[in-house]
């Protein structure tokens, strides 16, 4: 048969999709399925009954990352590997992470009623606690995996609940035996949806990013001196929350400050006692700063750090930081991603060059095998939202072009 004219199934892509969909579904569209949670082990179960039918070998690593291979005609070769997450944000939406899962199942479906065989074994994974909403930091199981992260340490992370990762993991049932450790790789796609407005904006269908933004993350936590918000003058106060907001607005005027190439958030606050007749004494938040270069976002922290300092002086609060979490930029492999264009050119979908702002296991991958993502728009550049949303006719070129990929790196020896 003619394997330049392969395409996938669009319609059984949608409808696995879907599926996938009802597990942890929300009212208002969107699905939550936060890492190790019943929905989570829900949607394993679900995803490793489709990989045997596909008579995959399946295994699950001590991260819980579930790896579903199908063998080639050399299996002493490295793998194609292909994979992405199946949890999500709280309130998140249906494309984030699962397309990347059930994009290469597609794939293989379509080589498997093709009777195709490859090359090289060809690889799927679902990475665990990627999004890291639940447990901190994110990608802790690719970041495990390729020796970058200590497993004890992942394990010993605690939910807001104190729930510990290891726990959680043996409870859902997806503590595997097979040790967390890289082994050689012939390359790695990730199939993602963009998670911005660039593709929509300049009507194209498939991204192909240059590479991944550095991720820098920080909490701060500050103390300042509680009392009774009526009898107490305003001078003389310790309130936490006043030295938080102005933090806050420092961290939101960096990028500007810093003359751009950078973007820098807080997105989660926790106020202690939070009552509104007692002057708060406990807060802490987050700090997220992304550039493309790790030293512009150093020297940001840097300033914002001594600002941090001053006003904590000035507000008579204590203030600890941790540094809780980095990850160079990373960029991709130059020869795989001309090969996501090129596929994308010969299949007919208006493609673009362009940048991640988003981190993705792919950034982990990118450490020990020649890496390259694929992105489809998301409407309105939503993501992270119920409302998130992708055409289906979008999911199903991404998956072409997914197929293709896979079928060239598969054949190369
Ligand atoms: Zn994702």
């Amino acid at each position: 048969m003619d394997l330049k004219a392969l395409k996938v199934n669009g319609d059984r892509l949608r409808s696995t999709l879907e599926e996938m969909a009802k597990i942890g579904a929300t009212p208002d569209g969107g699905v939550q399925r936060l890492t190790l949670t019943d929905e989570d082990k829900q949607a394993r179960d679900l995803f490793v009954k489709w990989l045997k039918e596909l008579n995959l070998e399946v295994h699950i690593d001590e991260m819980g990352n579930i790896f579903g291979k199908r063998s080639g005609k050399n299996n002493d070769l490295p793998p194609v590997m292909s994979g992405s997450h199946i949890d999500s944000q709280p309130k998140g939406g249906r494309f984030d992470g699962i397309l990347g899962v059930m994009g290469p199942l597609e794939a293989l479906r379509t080589l498997h009623e093709n009777n195709i065989e490859t090359e090289r074994p060809i690889m799927i994974v679902d990475w665990t606690n990627e999004e890291g909403s639940r447990f901190a930091p994110a990608m802790v199981a690719s970041g495990v995996w390729v020796e970058a992260l200590d497993r004890n340490w992942v394990y010993d992370r605690t939910d807001i609940n104190g729930k510990r990762f290891e726990d959680e993991l043996t409870r859902i049932g997806y503590k595997g035996t097979v040790p967390t450790k890289k082994w050689p790789v012939h390359c790695y796609y990730e199939y993602h949806i963009e998670q911005g407005p660039i593709l929509e904006r300049e009507r194209k269908i498939i991204g192909a990013p240059k590479g991944i933004v550095c991720l820098h993350w920080y909490d701060v936590y500050l103390e300042g001196e509680a009392n009774q918000v009526g009898p107490t003058p305003m001078e003389g106060r310790h309130d936490a929350l006043c030295a938080a907001a102005e933090m806050i607005l420092r961290v939101n005027e960096l990028p500007a400050k810093m003359g751009g190439n950078m973007v820098a958030t807080v997105g989660e606050i926790q106020n202690h006692p939070n009552s509104r007749n007692i002057i708060p004494d406990g807060v802490h938040f987050t700090v997220d700063i992304r550039s493309w270069d790790d030293g512009h976002a150093l020297k940001a922290w840097g300033f914002v750090r001594k600002d941090f300092e001053t006003i904590a002086q000035q507000r008579g609060c204590s203030i600890r930081i941790e540094e809780t979490w980095r990850v160079e930029h990373s960029p991709f492999d130059p020869k795989l991603v001309q090969r996501v264009l090129d596929i994308a050119q010969e299949l007919g979908y208006p493609d673009l060059r362009m940048v991640s702002g988003a981190g993705h296991d792919a950034s982990y991958m990118n450490q020990v095998a020649p890496t390259a993502m694929i992105f489809v728009p998301s409407i309105g550049g939503r993501s992270h939202v119920e409302v998130e949303n992708t055409r289906w006719e979008d999911c199903e070129a991404g998956a072409n072009v997914l197929l293709h990929c896979i079928l060239q790196s598969a054949e190369e020896i």
